[in-house]
C-alpha cells in the first residue's frame, strides 16, 4: 500500500474553509511529487455535505470521523479523535491549514503524539536524498528557513494561507469512508459560553477601484491624516494591514489579507507594509501595485509594479500634491 498524506479540513458543516482547500492543493502537489496517496479527513457531526464537496477532488479517499462531541471545535475531543485515527492509520504526513483553530489544536496534538510539528509552511521540495524539506518564513518574513524533520512519522504540517492556490486543485471522484470516533472516556476541559459571528462591516473594499493600504510603517494614528488626504485626492478607499487594525488605528473591516478582505482594485498603494504572505494573499491580484517602504529589501517589492524606497511621511504628501495639481 502506498504511503499516505492526510489533509485535515476545517469546515462550517456546509462548506470546506477556503484555507483548507489550499492545504488540500498542497497535499495533491506533495502526493504527485513524492508518489504518496492523499486522503482528506473531516471531523464533526453530520458531515454528508462537506464529505460530498471533498469527494469531488482527486483523492484516494475522504475519511469522515463523526461523533456528537465533534460538532463544535473542542481541543480535547479533536486531539483525542485525531490522535487515535493517526495512530491506527499511520499516515506519514498530516497537513492542516494555518487557521486560528489549528494554531490552537496543533501543539496539543503534536504533544499528545510526541511527533514533529512544522508550522506556517509556504512551500516544500525534495532534497538530494529524496527527503521532504519544508519552507517556512522567519523573522517577519525576512528569511525563509528550510526545515528537515528528524523524528518518526507522522509529521504534522500547517500550511500558510495564500502559499498554495485552491485553483490548482485537481477534480476527481473520491470514495467516502465513514468512521465513528470513540470519545466516551475523553473529558473536555473547556466550555463554550457563546459563539459570536464576526460582525459584517459597512466598508466593502472588494468593489473599490483604488485602495491605499496602510501598514505599521505609519507608526501612529495621527499620521493617518496624510493617507486620508491622498485617498481624497484619488477618490480611494483606505485599507490596512493587521497590526494597524489590532492597534485600533483603523476599523477591523478595513483589514486586508488572509483574515481580512480579499481585494482586487485597479490600483493598490501599499504604504509602510512589509508584504507578509498573510497580507499579500488579500491584495496580490490588484491591477497595479505601488509600494512605498523605507526598507529596499521589504518583500512587498517582490510583487510591486512600482516601488518607491522612501519615508511615507515624505512620499505620500508629495504624491497628494502632484495629484491635486493634476486634478486642477
Ligand atoms: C493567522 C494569521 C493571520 C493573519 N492575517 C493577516 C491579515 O489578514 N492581514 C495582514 O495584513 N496581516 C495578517 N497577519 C499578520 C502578518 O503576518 C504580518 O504580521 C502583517 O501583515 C505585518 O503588517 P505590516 O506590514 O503593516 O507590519 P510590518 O511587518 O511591521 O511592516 C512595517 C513596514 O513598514 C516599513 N516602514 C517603517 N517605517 C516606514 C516609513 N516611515 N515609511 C515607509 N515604510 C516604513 C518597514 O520597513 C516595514 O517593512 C496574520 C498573521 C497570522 C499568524
Amino acid at each position: 500500500m502506498a504511503d499516505k498524506i492526510y489533509v485535515v479540513l476545517d469546515h462550517n458543516q456546509e462548506k470546506i474553509r477556503p484555507a483548507s482547500l489550499e492545504a488540500l492543493a498542497a497535499g495533491q502537489q506533495m502526493a504527485a511529487q513524492t508518489g504518496r496517496e492523499v486522503h482528506a479527513v473531516l471531523l464533526g457531526r453530520d458531515l454528508s455535505a462537506v464529505a460530498q464537496q471533498a469527494s469531488g477532488f482527486q483523492l484516494a479517499s475522504v475519511i469522515t470521523v463523526e461523533n456528537e462531541k465533534l460538532a463544535e471545535y473542542d481541543p480535547d475531543y479533536f486531539t483525542a479523535a485525531l490522535a487515535s485515527r493517526l495512530d491506527s492509520d499511520q499516515p506519514q504526513i498530516v497537513l492542516f491549514a494555518h487557521t486560528y483553530q489549528n494554531i490552537d489544536l496543533l501543539p496539543k496534538l503534536a504533544a499528545a503524539l510526541r511527533k514533529a510539528l512544522v508550522t506556517e509552511c509556504v512551500g516544500f521540495r525534495k532534497d538530494d536524498s529524496g527527503s521532504l524539506v519544508f519552507v517556512r518564513p522567519m523573522f517577519r518574513n525576512k528569511l525563509n528557513a528550510d526545515v528537515r524533520v528528524q523524528s518518526d512519522f507522522p509529521w504534522l504540517i500547517s500550511v500558510q494561507g495564500g502559499a498554495f492556490s485552491a485553483d490548482s486543485l485537481v477534480q476527481g471522484s473520491a470514495p467516502v469512508v465513514s468512521q465513528k470516533a470513540d470519545l466516551d472516556s475523553v473529558q473536555s476541559r473547556r466550555r463554550t459560553v457563546e459563539t459570536v459571528p464576526a460582525a459584517k462591516g459597512k466598508v466593502d473594499l472588494s468593489r473599490a477601484e483604488i485602495i491605499i493600504g496602510v501598514g505599521r510603517g505609519i507608526r501612529k494614528p495621527e499620521n493617518l491624516q496624510i493617507v486620508r488626504e491622498l485617498a481624497d485626492a484619488l477618490r480611494a478607499e483606505i485599507g490596512a494591514s493587521r497590526p494597524v487594525v489590532d492597534n485600533d488605528w483603523l476599523e477591523r473591516e478595513r483589514q486586508i489579507g488572509s483574515s481580512g478582505q480579499t481585494v482586487n482594485p485597479k490600483l493598490y498603494i501599499a504604504c509602510g507594509i512589509s508584504g507578509a504572505i498573510q497580507h499579500l494573499v488579500g491584495m496580490k491580484n490588484s491591477g497595479c501595485i505601488v509600494a512605498i517602504n523605507t526598507d529596499s529589501n521589504a518583500p512587498i517589492f517582490n510583487i510591486a509594479t512600482f516601488g518607491i524606497v522612501g519615508d511615507l511621511m515624505e512620499v505620500v504628501p508629495a504624491l497628494t500634491k502632484k495629484i491635486r495639481e493634476q486634478n486642477g
